[in-house]
């Protein structure tokens, strides 16, 4: 069952549904959102719905969820969510598009990326400081030196940032810089890092697992809601197949089936799933026109010497074709481009 609590519900409020609901057995997790405060409740749902919940003050609306999911669920929030970062939205209105290169390397590579991006229409940066690669043999990104080469990046051009989150013990000092975490599809079943980011104020991109089904994906997300933050976008980024033509499986499908199953917006990621630069324009397409809240895109000024999936980066002459498509695409499924709408601190 999920509390959806009035907007100007005051503390009391929340604590006197919690108190009821442990005096009767059940557990309640708390979510505080921007706009509302969400609690979740378990134990024996027959007990708790005689508890009359809805008539206590402060309380907005109580839903039955049949879904293990419930604070991410759409039975329990039919309107699509918008997340705000740092004042662009990502949400059924709009398709974000989100680029930048693979790993920061140095700060003229990082810059030239972002100008590179924003020339094509990005309204965020993307760069990992924190690379989780396969080989341990691999570059592992510049760590913290990397978080504030994107800062300044962000100051030069304006564009709020993305950057990849490990590990639980960084989470503060990840959140001190970006404008939103993003967890990669080897941490999506990291549960402590999730409980981890869930307790940082800071809006998250939520990578779908190579192997995970979209419930795993969603309880995934719902760690992250459970610990108070509702602040979350999905990402599409690819499946593991039998097919080894690509990297992976772009799951177009995924797209509009998770939009029926939960409010969270959902993007795509055409780089890290097909693995090459000549796929990653149709697959965008493919994504926007399936629904998709936005993509996010590699790109860089000099493949060939890029430290990180250099051959999925996209060139200038790439970004050209992109932008057009994306711009023309926004227009056929009814959506408006993604501007900062407001010059936000946070
Ligand atoms: C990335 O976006 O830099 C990344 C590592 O992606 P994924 O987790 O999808 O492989
Ligand atoms: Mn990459």
């Amino acid at each position: 069952m999920v509390v959806v609590m009035q907007p100007g519900a005051e503390p009391q409020h929340v604590d006197a549904v919690v108190s009821r609901v442990e005096a009767a057995g059940g557990q309640a997790f708390v979510s505080r959102g921007v706009s509302r405060v969400i609690i979740g409740l378990v134990g024996d749902i027959d007990q708790l719905s005689t508890l009359d919940l809805a008539g206590l003050p402060g309380v907005g609306q109580v839903t039955r969820v049949s879904t293990e999911y419930k604070l991410v669920s759409r039975e329990q929030h039919p309107d699509r969510s918008v997340v705000h970062v740092r004042g662009v939205p990502i949400g059924p209105d709009t398709v974000t598009l989100i680029a930048g290169p693979c790993a920061v390397e140095t700060p003229e590579q990082t810059l030239a990326s972002a100008l590179m991006a924003q020339a094509a229409g990005a309204t965020m940066l993307r760069g990992g400081a924190f690379k989780p690669r396969t080989s341990p043999y691999a570059f592992q990104g510049l760590g913290e030196l990397g978080l504030k080469i994107l800062a300044e990046v962000r100051e030069e051009t304006g564009l709020p940032i993305v950057t990849e989150v490990v590990s639980a013990h960084h989470v503060d000092m990840v959140a001190e810089y970006a404008d939103m975490l993003q967890i990669g599809t080897r941490n999506m079943q990291n549960f402590a890092l999730l409980q981890a980011i869930g307790e940082v104020g800071k809006p998250v991109m939520l990578k779908r697992g190579m192997t995970a089904t979209i419930e795993e994906w969603l309880m995934a997300a719902e760690y992250i809601a459970q610990r108070g933050n509702l602040e979350i976008v999905l990402c599409e980024r690819g499946i593991r197949t039998h097919e080894p033509a690509t990297r992976n499986t772009l799951d177009v499908s995924a797209v509009p089936v998770v939009q029926r199953l939960s409010h969270l917006p959902v993007i795509v990621d055409p780089s890290h799933s097909g693995g090459r630069r000549d796929l990653v324009l149709p697959l965008s397409k493919a994504g926007i026109v399936v629904g998709a809240d936005g993509i996010i895109v590699d790109v860089h000024p000099q493949p060939d010497l890029a430290l990180c999936d250099g051959a999925q980066a996209l060139v200038r002459e790439d970004l050209e074709q992109l932008s057009r498509a994306v711009a023309d695409l926004t227009v056929y499924v009814g959506r408006q481009p993604a501007r900062r709408r407001w010059a936000s601190a946070s």
